[in-house]
């Protein structure tokens, strides 16, 4: 199976198919091709398999997750070289079509738990793999990919993952693949069954009994990967992002775990953060203060222009609408909010000295302010609701 064909296409559906399109589709490729009604014919044999890889992945909402992202690639190790293995696919049909396919149709071994009802072969799962990612709000801001190295579980590729030798494993001769064993027992209520995980197999329903030398039989291997996430605008420090099926590989071809990324903001030279607001202290002249001027104020996407109007006392806030962070799973921006603040040499030269004591001759320059501007509650107001 080298060059494997899209699974969306294998199956004759488009990629919003619902579960219940693909399950039908299923159905008819696998009826088609049953190795019961083509015997001996290779071609029909690597349909039938082919089909059931398909829809084993687009039927797994953790698994069609992962194909969508990375395709092939990250089914890598999934399947063994021959693709699914014949046993799995025909206790998968006894499940999925217990009704069609039941009460001995087509071939024995799926009829199995009727339906589906009952115990499940057991599929091992990877563990989680966390990791910090460190952002600036620039990144945050516009959203970013990351190249990250990490060690984890992967597939071993000597053995394709199934922990043997030659990637060969046998079908369990306890339970005959189903990794159930099933004991009827006569009790006073009648004859009753019981179903439990076959002590031989561990519930997995195949056997290694030549261990792979690399993997010691477990079919994984930890190995320093590069992984490539994105990371969404707006988020915040001490956020979780999870990705499924990026974490460590399972043994033996199970499902993987999940990687969890915590976010970790860093701090900003200039700005401060609140949820999707930006705070940012400018610091004007006196002489701009009181004449007014336009001055320049940074932002995470370049300068802007604002205009400081005649008069502006010092602490005054201008909201800069939408010139905030992004808003993470919402819409619009939150804004950037400038405290205008006026600024007071601690040092003056003769000249400076010189023209600031002319300035105090005059009324206008002694401070005289009104209840308002006295008034702290006002000025918090101002502050936070501009
Ligand atoms: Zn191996
Ligand atoms: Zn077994």
């Amino acid at each position: 199976m080298a060059n494997k064909r899209d699974y969306y296409e294998v199956l004759g559906v488009d990629r919003n198919a619902t579960p219940d399109e693909l399950k039908k589709a299923y159905r008819k490729l696998a009826l088609q091709y049953h190795p019961d009604r083509n015997p001996g014919d290779k071609e029909a044999e690597e349909k039938f398999k082919e089909a059931a890889e398909a829809y084993d992945v687009l039927s797994n909402p953790d698994k069609k997750a992962r194909y969508d992202q990375f395709g092939h690639a990250g089914m890598e190790g999934a399947y063994g070289q021959g693709g699914m293995d014949m046993n799995d696919i025909f206790s998968n049909l006894g499940s999925i079509f217990g009704d069609l396919f039941g009460g001995g149709g087509f071939r024995t071994g799926f009829s199995g738990f009727g339906g589906g009802g009952g115990a499940a072969r057991r599929v091992l799962r990877g563990t989680n793999l966390r990791i910090k990612v460190k952002l600036t709000l620039e990144e945050i801001d516009r959203g970013c990919e990351k190249k990250i190295k990490v060690s984890k579980y992967v597939p071993c590729k000597t053995c394709g993952g199934s922990g043997a030798k030659d990637g060969k494993t046998e079908t369990c001769s306890h339970c005959h693949g189903s990794g159930v064993v099933t004991e009827t027992k006569r009790t006073i209520l009648g004859m009753m069954q019981t179903q439990s995980a076959c002590p031989q197999c561990g519930g997995e329903g195949r056997i290694v009994k030549d261990k792979c030398h690399d993997c010691h039989g477990d079919g994984i291997v930890k190995s320093d990967e590069i992984i490539t996430i994105n990371i969404p605008a707006g988020v915040q420090d001490g956020v979780q992002l999870a990705m499924q099926g990026m974490g460590n590989a399972a043994p033996r071809g199970g499902i993987n775990g999940d990687l969890i990324i915590l976010v970790e903001e860093q701090e900003h030279e200039l700005f401060e953060r609140q949820d999707a607001n930006l705070y940012y202290n400018a610091f004007i002249t006196y002489a701009d203060a009181a004449m007014g001027a336009t001055i320049e104020i940074p932002t995470l996407n370049g300068k802007v222009k604002i205009k400081v109007d005649a008069g502006t006392p010092s602490g005054r806030v201008v909201r800069l609408r939408g010139k905030g962070l992004p808003i993470m799973n919402g819409y619009g921006r939150g804004d950037l909010l400038v405290s205008l603040n006026v600024w007071v040499p601690k040092e003056l030269t003769r000249e400076e000295k010189k023209l600031l004591e002319e300035l105090q001759k005059h009324d206008n320059f002694q401070p005289h302010p009104t209840k308002q501007e006295r008034g702290f509650f006002d000025r918090m107001k101002e502050m936070f609701n501009g």
